[in-house]
């Protein structure tokens, strides 16, 4: 894994983004108080500013200032989550070799210290419906060593079904957990954006 890739991922995430804006707005007016993609854009504005910076440092480092980034330019609940995980993802890939296998551990870190510093976990309706699965397709895929290609086809599949599952969920963590039932019908944005990102990033690996 390569830092030299990171400008294209930004890119590549900010367009889309933006193509999904309507209904990421329209998602967090549901649930939420509809800041939920501003917050995001200006965390992707400060790290499309570091970009260059950001592609001189190893794996580790560089993950550990995005983490410091979005924790202080991002705000909402999601700045925090995000924050966290990347902070917790460079801790996890500190002077390892980020192959596959280890990036899938690192990953699966990652996604538990957002647990706790959430204290959430799986079927919340929150961004870790799809971070959760998410990780635990890395994982199979690791310990099955699965083609690079089927990891990436398999990893933005689990992304877009634990996306979905929020639908049907009462949420019981964030601003979405005061409407009790009124809930129910409507994906988490969080979940939505994480799931664009995870998928943007697996597609631009594959090509
Ligand atoms: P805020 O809720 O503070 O306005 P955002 O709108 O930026 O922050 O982010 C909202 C998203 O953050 C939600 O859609 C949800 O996915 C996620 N979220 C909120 N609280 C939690 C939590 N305790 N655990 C995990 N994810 C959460
Ligand atoms: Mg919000």
């Amino acid at each position: 894994m390569s830092t030299q890739l990171i400008p294209s991922f930004l890119a590549n995430i900010k367009q889309e983004l933006l193509a999904n804006a309507d209904e990421i707005v329209l998602l967090d007016k549901t649930l939420g108080d509809g800041d939920h993609l501003a917050n995001l854009e200006r965390g992707l504005d400060a790290l499309i500013k570091q970009q260059d910076e950001l592609t001189l440092l190893d794996c580790s480092t560089a993950f550990m200032k995005i983490g410091m980034t979005l924790m202080s330019t991002m705000g909402g609940a999601s700045g925090s989550l995000f924050g966290t995980f990347f902070l917790s993802l460079s801790k996890a890939a500190k002077n390892k070799e980020l192959d596959f296998t280890n990036f899938a551990d690192c990953f699966e870190l990652a996604v538990e210290s957002v647990k706790q510093r959430g204290k959430s976990d799986l079927g919340e309706k929150t961004m870790l419906d799809t971070l959760i699965p998410a990780a635990m397709s890395l994982k199979q895929s690791a310990d099955n060593s699965k083609a690079y290609q089927d990891a990436l086809d398999c990893l933005q599949q689990a992304a877009i079904t634990g996306m979905e599952s929020t639908k049907d969920m009462l949420a019981t963590k964030g601003r979405a957990s005061f409407l009790g039932e009124r809930a129910i019908g409507h994906i988490d944005a969080g979940a939505r954006t994480t799931q664009l990102i995870i998928c943007t990033i697996a597609e631009q690996l594959k090509s």
